[in-house]
C-alpha cells in the first residue's frame, strides 16, 4: 500500500471512500512523512514493542508503526474508518483494528492478552477534545505503560511540561509529572495536516516512571488538593484549601501545615513544587 503520509496519496484514499470528515471526533490526518519519522524515532518502537494507536484515522502513522513494532493495537470511533483501514493496512499481519471508544475500552485487558501484562507504548495523533481525558485515564487506572508519545494541542504539551510560577502551570502539569517525565519533541505546523486545525500541535514524549518521583501517602488527597488549589488560582492556598467543602480541611489546619513547611500564609498553589503538595498532604 502506498504511503499515505504523501499528501496526494492521503488525497486519493479520501476520494476513493468519499470519505467526510468529522469535526466531532477531532479528524486532522497526517500528511507528513517528516513529522511521522520523528513521532516513531521520538518514540523509540523496536520489533519488542506492543504499541496502542489511538484514532488511527486512515491508518497513515499505523503504518509506520506496524514497520516498526511487534504488534500494534489500535482503536478508532469513526466506524466509516474501518472498511478503509482494512484496504490500507491489508499488507500488514500484526495489527489488529477495534472499533471502539477508547475512554469505554478496558486498555489493561488488552495489555494483559496482548502483552502479557508487560508495559506497552502509546503512540497517536490525538483526538484533541479528549487529550486530557485520555492522558489521566491511562495513568490513573495503572495502564502498564513504557511511554506515551502524542502530537497534542500545542499549549496542551506546554502545559505538560511547566514548571511553579508560570501561567500554564497547573493541575495537568503536576497530574503528568506525577506519572511520567514529559519532553516535547517537535513543533508541528496546521499545514502538516488535512484538514488543517486552527491551533498550533506538538509532540510530547511522557517517559513513564517505575515509582513516582515523590513519597506520598494519599495519592487522592494530593489530587484533591492540587484540584482545589488551581480551581480557585487567584485566592491564596489558605483559602482555596479552606472553601473547598469536599476536603473537610479548615483554614486553620491549612495554615499550620504552611507554616511548618516555612511557607508564607499568603502563598498561592501555582508557587508550590509538586514535592511541596506531596508533603502538604501529608500534613492537612
Ligand atoms: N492517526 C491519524 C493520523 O494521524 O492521520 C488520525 C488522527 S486524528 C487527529 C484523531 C483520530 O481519532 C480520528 O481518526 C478520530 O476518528 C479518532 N477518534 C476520535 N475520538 C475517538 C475516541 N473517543 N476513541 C477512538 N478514536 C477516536
Amino acid at each position: 500500500m502506498a504511503n499515505l503520509g504523501i499528501p496526494r496519496n492521503t488525497i486519493e484514499i479520501l476520494q476513493k471512500y468519499q470519505f467526510n470528515f468529522q469535526k466531532r471526533y477531532g479528524q486532522n490526518f497526517l500528511i507528513d512523512t517528516g513529522v511521522l519519522d520523528r513521532i516513531i524515532s521520538a518514540a523509540q518502537i523496536t520489533r519488542d514493542d506492543c504499541v496502542l494507536e489511538i484514532g488511527p484515522g486512515i491508518g497513515t502513522m499505523t503504518q509506520c508503526l506496524a514497520e516498526h513494532a511487534r504488534q500494534v493495537v489500535a482503536v478508532e470511533i469513526d466506524k466509516n474508518l474501518i472498511l478503509i483501514l482494512e484496504d490500507t493496512l491489508s499488507a500488514y499481519d500484526n495489527v489488529t483494528i477495534i472499533n471502539e471508544d477508547i475512554l469505554k475500552v478496558d486498555i489493561k485487558k488488552i495489555v494483559e492478552e496482548r502483552n502479557g501484562g508487560r508495559p506497552i507504548k502509546v503512540v497517536a495523533n490525538l483526538p484533541y477534545y479528549i487529550t486530557t481525558p485520555i492522558i489521566m485515564g491511562l495513568f490513573e487506572n495503572r495502564v502498564p505503560l513504557e511511554s506515551i508519545t502524542v502530537m497534542v494541542q500545542k499549549e496542551v504539551a506546554e502545559r505538560m511540561q511547566m514548571g511553579p510560577g508560570t501561567k500554564d502551570y497547573g493541575a495537568l502539569s503536576l497530574a503528568v509529572q506525577y506519572y511520567a517525565k514529559p519532553e516535547i519533541v517537535a513543533n508541528v505546523p496546521p499545514n502538516c495536516f488535512i484538514p488543517r486545525p486552527n491551533v498550533g500541535s506538538a509532540v510530547i514524549r511522557l517517559t513513564c516512571y517505575k515509582e513516582p518521583p515523590v513519597q506520598v501517602a494519599d495519592e487522592k488527597k494530593m489530587f484533591a488538593l492540587i484540584r482545589a488549589s488551581f480551581n480557585q488560582r487567584r485566592k491564596t492556598l489558605v483559602n482555596s484549601i479552606g472553601n473547598a467543602r469536599e476536603l473537610g480541611i479548615s483554614k486553620e489546619r491549612a495554615a499550620a501545615a504552611l507554616e511548618k513547611m516555612q511557607l508564607p500564609a499568603t502563598v498561592r498553589g501555582e508557587a508550590l513544587t509538586l514535592e511541596q503538595f506531596a508533603e502538604l498532604s501529608g500534613l492537612v
